[in-house]
């Protein structure tokens, strides 16, 4: 299985549909807000360095995470089914990184997914999100900060993946629900795979 990067906004579904994709195919699954926020509950240094950036709604410094990132990828890509990138890269520097990394372990991007979902969606989600999971980043004051930190750091990225010929996007208002989500990113990898349709 090609590598696949699940890029969208807070809110706009990265967890749940890695969950769904790792299931489907067995791949490897690398979320960094995940390990940034287990970092933080076992009290680790990283941990300690992560809180503040992460209540505040900003993003933790590129070097720390791209090196974080490739000690996740080489502690799970040994399996060769592919690795799902969740919440990784948010700049262009990640991204760059990222590129460089799989490069010199013979691998490639492979391909990226883009969610696309509007603003008040996404709001009524993450406050929803809030009161289910009780996550600290989840409140109204810093779900506005973590917007504009994905406006001028890491929307722009999705050029990027469009110059690298591997951007692919899903539209909420057009799917309308999670199934409709799911079989229409299901069918777009397995035609990136070869693997005919499975759905
Ligand atoms: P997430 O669970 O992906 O929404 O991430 C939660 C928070 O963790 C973000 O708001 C950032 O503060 C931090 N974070 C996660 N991934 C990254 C990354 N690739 N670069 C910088 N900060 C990150």
């Amino acid at each position: 299985m090609k590598n696949i990067i699940i890029f969208g906004a807070p809110g706009s579904g990265k967890g749940t549909y890695s969950e769904e994709i790792k299931n489907r195919y067995g791949m490897g699954h690398i979320s960094t807000g995940d390990v940034l926020r287990a970092a933080i509950k076992n009290g680790t240094e990283l941990g300690k360095i992560a809180q503040g950036y992460i209540d505040n709604g900003q993003l933790i410094p590129d070097q720390l995470m791209i090196d974080i990132l490739a000690k996740q990828y080489d502690s799970i890509a040994v399996s060769g089914k592919g690795v799902i990138f969740d919440g990784f890269p948010r700049t262009i520097a990640q991204a760059d990184a990222l590129k460089q990394m799989l490069a010199e372990r013979g691998h490639q991007l492979g391909m990226m997914i883009e969610l696309i979902v509007s603003e008040d969606v996404l709001m009524e989600r993450l406050l929803r999100r809030a009161q289910l999971e009780g996550r600290a980043d989840d409140n109204e004051e810093t779900i506005r900060k973590r917007f504009a930190v994905y406006h001028s750091q890491t929307e722009p990225l999705s050029k990027w993946f469009a110059a690298e010929g591997i951007r692919h996007t899903f539209d909420w208002s057009v799917c309308k629900t999670k199934e409709g989500m799911l079989e229409a990113i299901f069918k777009e990898i397995e035609k990136e795979n070869g693997l005919g349709r499975m759905v």
